[in-house]
């Protein structure tokens, strides 16, 4: 591959003609229409969220004279160049001299760019950018791109693969899982976390769809000119979640639903049933992990384990313990219940408190409580071979 670097660049030349498409929110084109700023593989633009902290860092830093990076170019014909890194940062400078939003200045008064005095104006245009245009392989470059994005602001690993598989199907993708502007959005999250100019949907639908296996699937549908198996599992699954839990709860959000989906579709269940048995483990304060709850009922509500019941603690533990060990050594017993009735030598052994585990005497599930009297200290083993009930 071959690199030059070029220190001549202005901001003035970069922004001449810069284009900036609100609808995908992405910067399109700069130096007068020979560059493209944003390829199929570059993310959205990102710089403008978080109330547009890191674009206004972007311009302050010009004013200031500290350098902003390295910028890549890559040469894609004779007459076209395209940006290979350093896209966040060029629209940045391209949407604040078409004043597309405004900076503070030090007396902490919005200043935007065509109110400037002429001098800071100039300031801004006149800087040098640092850009190395590069020429190579589409393998070379891509390769390349994946090891200048370790530094910076991290590709998040989605954004990774639709870099190394663009094509049409990455194109696709995008138009219906990474646009913001997609109805469906809202939807899809509350079952599923992250944001669409993050890829974060684009990247579950190809999860569930590939089972785990992005990658591949990735690379092999990678020229397919329409993604109708993706958008069709994608949606049996959204589907399928909403007709079995009719009430959306804020814990169902980021759940490995596809799994989940896999494993249970083909049972059927009463959403009616369903949606009682999710109020009433919500208002159970016995249970500690309401992610659990979904899994729970899908799998026939036997997997307790799911839930994480509420323990006994220690205080309650340790007074069962005195209680049931003294009675036991007045029998010369075993003080587990089990061990007594077994035909080993634990017939008469005396476990230590750290050798035993609390048991629910009436089981949680059939609406035991999680109280002293509930209590009853077992050896791990026979605890643990009870299972939970
Ligand atoms: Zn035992």
């Amino acid at each position: 591959m071959k690199t030059v670097l070029k220190t001549n660049i202005t901001v003035k030349d970069i922004c001449d003609g810069f284009v900036y498409n609100e609808l995908e929110g992405k910067g399109l084109f700069g130096l007068s229409g020979k560059l493209t700023i944003q390829p199929e593989y570059q993310r959205n633009y990102i710089y403008a969220s978080d109330g547009g902290k890191r674009e206004m860092a972007v311009i302050e830093s010009i004013l200031k004279g500290y350098p902003i990076g390295l910028i890549y170019f890559n040469q894609v014909s004779e007459n076209n160049l395209e940006v290979l890194d350093g896209q966040q940062r060029i629209t940045s400078v391209g949407r604040f001299v078409t004043d597309k939003f405004a900076i503070v200045d030090e007396n902490g008064l919005q200043q935007n760019f065509s109110g400037m005095a002429k001098d800071r104006k100039a300031k801004i245009l006149e800087t040098k950018l640092l850009i190395y245009e590069c020429e190579g392989t589409e393998s070379q470059i891509k390769e390349w791109f994946k090891t200048i994005n370790i530094a910076g602001v991290p590709l998040v690993s989605q954004e990774l693969l639709n870099a190394i598989y663009s094509g049409p199907f990455v194109t696709l993708g995008k138009e219906e899982f990474s646009n913001s502007q997609n109805a469906n959005i809202q939807k899809w999250s509350a079952y599923i976390r992250g944001s669409a100019n993050r890829q974060a949907f684009f990247e579950r639908a190809l999860d569930w769809v590939s089972k785990g296996n992005i990658d591949d699937y990735m690379s092999i549908h990678r020229n397919d000119k329409n993604i109708n198996e993706l958008k069709k599992y994608f949606n049996s699954v959204i589907d399928w979640i909403s007709s079995v839990f009719t009430n959306v709860e804020s814990e169902m959000c980021g759940l490995e639903w596809g799994r989940l989906y896999e494993e249970y579709h083909k049972k059927a269940y009463n959403p009616t049933k369903v949606s009682a048995e999710v109020q009433k483990l919500y208002n159970d304060p016995y249970v500690k992990n309401r992610k659990g709850i979904f899994e729970f009922i899908l799998g026939g509500s036997a997997d307790t384990k799911l839930l994480e019941v509420r323990i006994f603690d220690e205080a309650t533990k340790k007074s069962v313990y005195k209680v049931q060990t003294a009675q036991a050594e007045k029998k010369k017993v075993s003080n587990c219940s089990h061990c007594v009735t077994g035909h080993e030598a634990n017939k008469i052994k005396i476990w230590k408190l750290d050798e035993m585990e609390a048991d629910h005497v009436s089981a949680w599930s059939k609406g035991g409580k999680t109280s002293v009297k509930n209590c009853e200290m077992l050896c791990k083993t026979h605890n643990r071979a009870k299972g939970n009930r």
